[in-house]
């Protein structure tokens, strides 16, 4: 028996929880939970809401709620989600209580007596009007490299790259809008550094870990190189740095987010009721802690959290494992909340039961390379391998005991084949517990699938409905129960709700989950055990249910397009326009340009030049004399030489192929105003 830690990463608490999510952190690591208890290891799985942090604060305030009110809101939400798609921790925390704050204060500590804390005063910029600084997602400027007018401090949506605050053209505060000026501000910064060796040291010597996991920190290492990183943040919410000098300050949310592991499994100790219990998972070197977290968040958990343990004066377990998974596709596309283009937990599951989504994510999981879901393959692995392989051979086998047995589990007398098929299943279950073990969900919800292959083979083969010996449809229909027996604790792990209910088909009384793992395939059902209810497994998924869900995703997220396009203006920022009538004087073509005319108006009394690209669409003297409408405070700009002195406005089709000048429909004075 060996004693786990299980984790999975801590959700941010700014909305629910989508199928990218689960597929990567959450679902894998229930499956090994599960299994380790069938395998009847001590074990205790830990999560939590990450609560803190810029993208928190942000919300509440477009919100005007508080930061609390905001993780209240998702903590409840993600945890009814993973509830019902049951994903079942010990312990769901959330990283805005007190055992945690008081956690996180002494990890800072520890490191800041321990000499692994500088000090550097660096420049920020302040909202003056707000009367606070503004850390990166608090500004708002034209991005550097693309121009794209909306980037945030930290990152630019639009072509993705990192950015640093200070580095945006045209900052504007998020919080008012106003041009912040630069401030000097203390930070406290983590010197990674220090633990260089420690730490190369301690990833090279973790063969064990997934290769993508390892050649991915050890890239990051030589990339990024170990340098000091900032750990605390002028904003006031998250844990007060407890340094007298450095009121008003907090620590940045990643710094405290894994120490929620910890104060997690100190709330848990405390709810069973027996305070001192962490202390034997965190402090002991037989305690195996493991990690499931997305591709994204590697570099935090093998690198600065490892750290971050090292450097404390408790002696605490570093992780054992970082089963690191990559990313889930949807329908072939990234996730992007922005653009909604998701699928979330909560939407499915208004429709459709968790073992389904369950199983596909697990024979399709994202282990070593990317992976996809798509409604279409959605369809088919519940039709073809749910319904038609693992219900069928339940159906089938129910029906024929119902009626032939009276739902009672017949006497056997196994023959060599039976024998055979028995050995052949105890290899499957070897096999099964090697794959669960290494985190290979996908082998194993195939090697649990072949268990109902050989089933409905078993049957095929022995043709139950043409015995005539009754002694040998007896054993033939024994073996099939024994066969769902088996399968019913192998799925378990995968997909519990249908395991649950096979189980309770079959008549046993008690708990599947006190069944264990090594006696799995030498165990049998009871001869005369009284067979239980028939409930529907798995039913199938018709194409239309699945092209109006296919349809569904694809307008929201049109919707959510157009709504994305339209950029909204102010009346404020239409007054400073100044567009007005003016009357066409002459016009000249100019000679180096097929495109170019030159066309002189009249403004009421005023007299200017306008240079417009419309020669292919008019002839000058279908212009002179007519009144057209110009933006007439547009910044005065050379075009082939000529200046431009406003801009003549015209309107065209999509592809440019017709263009009508805007004109006056009543006769109106030149220089009069368009409003
Ligand atoms: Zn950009």
């Amino acid at each position: 028996m060996a004693k786990y830690l299980v984790t999975s990463a801590l959700p941010y608490a700014n909305g629910p929880i989508h199928l990218g999510h689960l597929a990567g952190a959450y679902l894998p690591a229930d499956i090994f939970v599960r299994f380790l208890r069938l395998n009847g290891d001590d074990v205790v799985y830990i999560c939590g809401s990450d609560e803190h942090g810029v993208p928190i604060t942000l919300r509440a305030e477009q919100e005007k709620v508080s930061p609390r009110e905001i993780v209240e809101k998702y903590h409840k939400i993600m945890y009814e989600s993973f509830k019902k798609m049951r994903i079942e921790f010990d312990n769901f925390s959330g990283t805005a209580r007190k055992d945690h704050y008081e956690l996180s204060q002494k990890f800072f500590m520890n490191l800041y007596e321990g000499g692994y804390i500088s000090k550097k005063t660096e420049k920020q910029y302040f909202d003056e009007k707000a009367g606070r600084f503004l850390p990166d997602r608090y500004i708002e400027g034209k991005c550097p490299f693309c121009g794209y007018e909306k980037a945030r401090g930290d990152q630019c949506d639009k072509c993705g790259k990192l950015l640093n605050p200070l580095d945006l053209i045209e900052p504007r505060s998020v919080l008012t809008g106003e041009k912040p000026v630069i401030k000097e501000t203390t930070h406290w910064y983590l010197k990674l550094q220090d633990f260089e060796e420690k730490l190369v040291s301690w990833i090279t010597s973790n063969t064990h870990w997934k290769e993508n996991v390892r050649n991915f920190v050890l890239g990051w290492i030589k990339k990024e190189g170990l340098k000091e990183r900032a750990i605390t943040r002028d904003i006031d919410w998250g844990v007060p740095v407890p340094l007298p000098e450095a009121k008003g300050k907090v620590l940045y949310v990643w710094f405290d987010a894994p120490i929620g592991y910890i104060s997690s499994t100190i709330e848990w100790s405390k709810n069973i009721g027996k305070p001192d219990k962490w202390k034997e998972y965190w402090f002991d070197k037989e305690t195996k802690i493991i990690h499931f977290i997305g591709k994204d968040n590697i570099p935090f958990h093998a690198v600065i959290w490892p750290a971050m343990l090292m450097g404390q004066k408790e002696k605490y377990v570093l992780p054992f494992d970082i089963p690191a998974n990559e990313y889930l596709t949807l329908e072939g596309e990234k996730f992007s909340t922005s653009q909604n283009w998701a699928l979330w937990v909560d939407e499915y599951l208004a429709e459709f039961p968790a073992d389904p989504l369950r199983y596909f994510l697990a024979s399709n999981a994202p282990e070593t390379k990317d992976a996809d879901f798509s409604w279409k393959a959605f369809q088919i692995k519940n039709n073809e391998e749910l319904a038609n392989i693992y219900g069928n051979f339940a159906n089938r086998v129910f029906t024929f005991v119902n009626k032939r047995f009276n739902g009672v589990v017949p006497e056997a007398k196994y023959e060599e084949l039976e024998l055979n098929l028995f050995k052949e299943i105890e290899d499957k279950i070897k096999e099964i517990k090697y794959a669960y073990q290494n985190f290979s969900v996908r082998e194993a919800s195939k090697l649990m699938m072949d268990i109902a292959r050989a089933g409905n083979k078993y049957f095929d083969e022995t043709k139950p409905w043409s015995l005539k010996d009754d002694k040998r449809l007896k054993t033939v229909m024994n073996t099939c129960l024994n066969l769902l027996r088996i399968l019913a604790v192998a799925s378990y792990p995968i997909i519990p709700e249908s395991a649950e209910k096979l189980w309770r088909m079959l008549g046993e009384e008690n708990d599947i989950r006190l069944e264990r793992w090594d006696s799995l395939g030498k165990m049998r059902i009871k001869d005369g055990q009284k067979l239980g209810n028939v409930e529907i497994l798995f039913v199938k998924y018709e194409d239309e249910i699945i092209e109006k869900q296919l349809k569904k995703l694809y307008d929201k997220s049109k919707a959510k397009k157009e709504d994305n396009k339209m950029e909204y203006i102010t009346i404020e920022d239409f007054k400073k326009i100044d567009i007005r009538v003016a009357e066409v004087i002459d016009v000249i073509p100019l000679e180096k340009s097929n495109k170019l005319l030159k066309i002189k108006v009249k403004v009421g009394e005023i007299e200017k030049q306008i240079v417009a690209g419309i020669k292919q669409f008019y002839k000058p003297e279908e212009l002179v004399g007519k009144k057209i409408i110009i933006l007439n405070n547009l910044e005065p700009a050379k075009l082939m030489g000529e200046t431009s002195e406003g801009m003549l406005l015209a309107a065209s089709n999509d592809d440019k192929s017709i263009l009508s000048v805007l004109t006056v429909e009543r006769d109106v004075p030149s220089g009069s105003k368009v409003s």
